[in-house]
């Protein structure tokens, strides 16, 4: 089947997947949807329409270009050199936009967690996607009241212990 695809159809292909593949909300979303996490997408109703929301965690994640959402010491973000004005004014709009959205939500009970972009570049993807699932992890052991500390009999308490002559 593949070979029946001219070079440029090929490329035209593999381009697509390829983009696909690294777009960095997808990738948050399916390490999400395979670690079983269940979500809804870009929930309009909420401040700043994030990008991901969980509800049985009460979280909400917004997965950032680094460029639009001026991330700062970020190689990313460079303020453009024509027009620096316009530029600098509009990044700045865009920041407080930003931090106010966060707050709102915070005050409505939300846990607004925030990936950036160039966390999920391929040197940092792991770490970054294992730390959120622990934050997570820990959302939600905060927000169902488990504790861990409970004091139930171990399998190693109920056993006898060997005697060795
Ligand atoms: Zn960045």
């Amino acid at each position: 089947m593949a070979d029946k695809m001219t070079p440029e159809q090929r490329h035209r292909c593999m381009s697509h997947i390829r983009g696909k593949d690294t777009k960095p909300e997808l990738i948050v979303r399916r390490w999400l949807w395979h670690q079983g996490y269940r979500y809804r997408l870009n929930v309009k109703s909420l401040p700043g329409k994030p990008d991901i929301v969980l509800p049985r965690y009460s979280t909400v994640i917004f997965v950032n270009g680094c460029f639009w959402h001026a991330h700062e010491k970020c190689d990313k973000y460079k303020v453009p050199l024509t027009n620096p004005d316009f530029w600098t004014a509009k990044f700045k709009r865009n920041r407080e936009r930003d931090e106010r959205n966060y707050k709102v939500l915070h005050n409505m009970g939300w846990y607004v967690l925030v990936v950036w972009e160039c966390q999920l570049e391929k040197n940092s993807r792991r770490e970054t996607l294992l730390a959120l699932s622990r934050r997570l992890s820990q959302i939600y052991l905060d927000t169902h009241n488990v504790n861990l500390n409970t004091p139930y009999p171990t399998i190693e308490d109920e056993m006898p212990i060997a005697a060795e002559s």
